[in-house]
């Protein structure tokens, strides 16, 4: 069942965290890593994931490492408000296959939610890897500055 089960190290944010898989970063820390989504449900969608600890999900998950995530969530929650300036930001977080979940290793989704588009669990489509960089760089010059 996908909600319960072993942890799967070689899972993509596994490989992410590890450096064996490339990503967009926008910040880390020793406990926290957030990059952008390379499926993006909006322009800005960004996933904050804890580095240190093997958990498949919310319920796997201690509470010190869940809230230094939150920490990291909200923070850049208001990167994005700022920067991007949606109209809504939307936090999200999913738990085995029938409630969304497509990989196995906890991850919050922030999207940024833009009036009159359409609320999507996933998208279908790869951004375009020019877009990505572009849209890193902007967001890095506000955490950063
Ligand atoms: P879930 O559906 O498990 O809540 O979310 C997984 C997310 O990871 C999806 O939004 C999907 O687009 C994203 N994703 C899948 N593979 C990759 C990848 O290789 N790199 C990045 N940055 N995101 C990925």
């Amino acid at each position: 069942m996908s909600l319960h089960g072993d942890y799967d190290p070689q899972n993509i944010f596994a490989q992410i965290i590890r450096g064996q898989a490339p990503c967009y970063k926008l910040y880390e820390d020793e406990d926290v890593l957030a990059f952008l989504d390379v499926f993006p449900q909006s322009y800005g969608h960004t996933l904050v994931i804890p580095k240190r600890v093997a958990a498949r999900n919310i319920l796997d998950v201690d509470s010190d490492s869940l809230a230094k995530v939150m920490t990291v969530v909200q923070r850049l929650a208001r990167v994005l408000v700022e920067e991007l300036e949606p109209a809504g930001v939307q936090v999200a977080q999913f738990n085995g296959a029938p409630a969304g979940q497509t990989v196995f290793h906890l991850h919050m989704h922030i999207v940024p939610r833009y009036a009159g588009e359409k609320l999507e669990l996933h998208a279908s489509a790869r951004a375009e890897a020019s877009l990505l960089e572009q849209l890193q760089a902007r967001l890095l010059r506000r955490i950063n500055a």
